[in-house]
């Protein structure tokens, strides 16, 4: 007699690169094309998504957005891939720029070891290396660095006194993942230790996409030119002397557009037209164009899920936020 097969299905976590639709590998691509579930982050581009998500596949939004108070915890990701994974389906856990990069990885592998479920790691573009090519900074340029540094200074307090002297003094270039809110306290820090004037300060905004605007100052001089100004989120902070090559290489004209390429996602009342919105592939999801409104009114979309014309079930499925099974 022949019993009903149940197979454990795979998750495949992988990085979709900075921005810039085209900066990922060929075989992200080939996952993406053949998953039933993708489970991405809000700094993953939408075209990206719509161009080789299979139509019949569900796109679940997990964003984190730090500062906004809109996230989803990191255990309803992880149940989300024992779930599917269990169900048999091919997951896609997608990640903006590179998979371990200051990104949640470790948690989620240990979930999946827990419940034995086969996975794949497959890397990515981080945006240290996106906006550094895209910026025209060789990040280790022979004769001005032996090494890169990527760090992150996210609360003014994680960096002690001690490294920051370090970092000071330092040849490598130092780059800052999630600190462009704490970017004056970094300059302060280092101009503190008497980090050398000819290293300088780049900082990037939306970096590799559309939108990208790079910004760059001495260190000495930031007080009259960059302190005090809001970038727009995602950026990035590039420090060392091999910053002055910006002058001569950059190849990319600055946008200066103050729109959003990541939208911040929003919830949607399930009762206005827009929703309708949310189950079509080809625009995943809703978010807010203005940056003004943004501010007040970002909510994540947490784990809502967005499969393709799945119909009034899906609709429910996104009352509920977490569940549904395919249509
Ligand atoms: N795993 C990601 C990093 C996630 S942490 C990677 O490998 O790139 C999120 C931070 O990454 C942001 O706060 C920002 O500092 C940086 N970042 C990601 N995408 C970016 C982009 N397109 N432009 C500038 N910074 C970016």
């Amino acid at each position: 007699m022949n019993k009903p097969h149940h197979t454990t299905g795979k998750v495949i976590l992988a990085g979709a690169g900075p921005g810039d639709p085209e900066l990922v590998t060929l075989k992200t691509v080939r996952y993406l094309q053949q998953a039933d579930v993708v489970l991405t982050d809000r700094l993953v581009s939408d075209e990206l998504l719509s161009t080789h998500v299979h139509p019949q596949a569900a796109i679940i939004y997990v964003g984190k957005q730090c500062r906004r108070g809109a996230s989803t915890p990191q255990e309803t990701i992880n149940e989300l891939l024992v779930e599917y994974a269990l169900q048999g389906k091919l997951v896609v856990r997608l990640k903006g720029g590179d998979v371990s990069v200051f990104s949640n990885i470790l948690d989620e592998l240990h979930t999946l070891v827990r419940h034995h479920i086969p996975y794949e790691i497959i890397p990515g573009v981080t945006a240290a290396l996106g906006a550094a090519a895209y910026a025209g900074i060789p990040l280790t340029a022979r004769g001005y660095t032996k090494a890169v540094r990527l760090l992150t200074c996210y609360q003014s307090d994680v960096i002690t006194d001690a490294y920051w002297e370090e970092l000071a003094r330092t040849d490598d270039t130092l780059v800052f993942y999630m600190s462009s809110e704490t970017l004056d306290h970094i300059v302060t820090n280092l101009v503190r230790h008497h980090i050398a004037a000819d290293k300088w300060l780049a900082i990037a905004e939306q970096a590799t996409t559309s939108l990208q605007h790079v910004h760059i100052t001495s260190l000495y001089e930031y007080a009259h030119t960059l302190k005090g100004r809001g970038f727009i989120s995602p950026a990035i902070v590039i420090i060392g002397k091999v910053v002055a090559l910006y002058e001569q290489f950059q190849w990319r004209t600055n946008s200066n557009s103050r729109e959003h390429y990541f939208k911040p996602l929003v919830r949607q009342g399930i009762d206005e037209p827009e929703t309708k919105e949310l189950f079509r592939h080809s625009e995943p999801t809703q978010r807010i164009t203005e940056q003004g409104s943004t501010e007040q009114s970002a909510v994540s979309l947490n784990a809502a899920m967005v499969p393709a014309n799945a119909g009034p079930q899906a609709e429910n499925a996104v009352k509920d936020h977490e569940h549904v099974s395919r249509a």
